[in-house]
């Protein structure tokens, strides 16, 4: 405990607050400094076409190198940078980082980025996504954003109008990580979306788990049947592909394809085969 001028106790924490919270009131103020101290970074994963083997494009993943921790899990400091609204700033520094980089692979590779869905809050969205694409001299079509269905639970009327001005530029969207959270059939059919990416939670069970296999053969048909492409993440097995092969999945991600890396601009993408 301190004392402030007048003599006064002032409380840093609660007794009784944990570790826990004191780390991230920590990691939310250092989050505030993250894109001016440059600790940010962005690694790219590629994406695959299953049947030929080559890559369709590439995910844009966050990395925070903390000072002090190290790296960072996004999983642990961006519902921080959402609580804060950090996020906004990051959220742009990511769009804009990712449209530079990936302006100068082949113009045949997509670049697929993550979008908050405290992002969609933003007024000035649209505008925003408008100008980094032209800035960076990305045509529309080559970017897809990836949001999660929290992103539309509340207004789905202003969420909607949203996601089709952002397709009325030319940007593709991806449903994340579906399968998971609240995941509704209706959802699929009354939004706009170009993909459906099945989480890889199912995928990773889908060998071992009859359960796990019939969740991505129903998402598998869903996407089939509403004519949306669908991307399985998480493959890290040539049995996992097999069993996406066998199910009729298209497209896919995960460690079995690679990890995700960073690329140095020597290193800029080309269509390539995989194996
Ligand atoms: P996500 O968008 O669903 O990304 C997939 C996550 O699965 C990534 O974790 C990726 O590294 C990991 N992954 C890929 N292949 C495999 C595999 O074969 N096996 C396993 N076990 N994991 C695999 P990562 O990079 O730690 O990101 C976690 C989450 O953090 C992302 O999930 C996304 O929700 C969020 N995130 C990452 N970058 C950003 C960003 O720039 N903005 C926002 N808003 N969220 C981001
Ligand atoms: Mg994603
Ligand atoms: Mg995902
Ligand atoms: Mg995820």
């Amino acid at each position: 405990r301190a004392k402030n001028g007048r003599g006064e106790h002032i409380c840093y924490y609660q007794p009784g607050m944990d570790e826990n919270a004191r780390t991230r009131r920590q990691l939310a103020t250092e989050l505030r400094h993250a894109i001016e101290r440059d600790e940010f970074h962005l690694v790219y994963q590629p994406q695959h076409a299953v049947q030929s083997g080559a890559v369709i494009g590439y995910e844009a993943l966050l990395r925070w190198v903390h000072p002090k921790r190290g790296l960072v899990s996004p999983d642990e400091f961006i519902p921080i940078a959402e609580e804060t609204g950090s996020i906004y700033a990051i959220g742009e520094w990511v769009l804009r980082e990712a449209a530079r980089e990936a302006a100068q692979w082949d113009p045949d590779l997509k670049i697929a980025v993550n979008l908050s869905p405290v992002q969609l809050q933003q007024a000035d969205l649209v505008q925003t996504i408008t100008d980094i694409l032209v800035d960076a001299g990305l045509p529309p079509r080559r970017l897809e954003l990836e949001i999660t269905e929290s992103a539309i639970i509340g207004d789905r009327t202003r969420a909607l109008h949203l996601l089709r001005q952002i397709k009325a530029l030319g940007v593709g969207i991806a449903m994340d990580d579906f399968g998971t959270g609240y995941s509704s059939l209706d959802t699929l059919q009354a939004f706009p979306f170009d993909k459906i990416k099945i989480d890889k939670s199912f995928v990773l069970k889908a060998v071992s788990n009859h359960q796990a296999t019939a969740i991505v053969r129903a998402v598998l048909a869903l996407g089939r049947s509403l004519e949306i492409p669908v991307l399985a993440e998480g493959v890290e097995t040539e049995e996992q592909l097999a069993m996406l092969v066998r199910e009729g999945c298209t497209e896919a991600q995960g460690y079995y394809y690679g990890r995700p890396r960073r690329l140095k601009p020597e290193q800029a993408p080309v269509v390539t085969e995989h194996g």
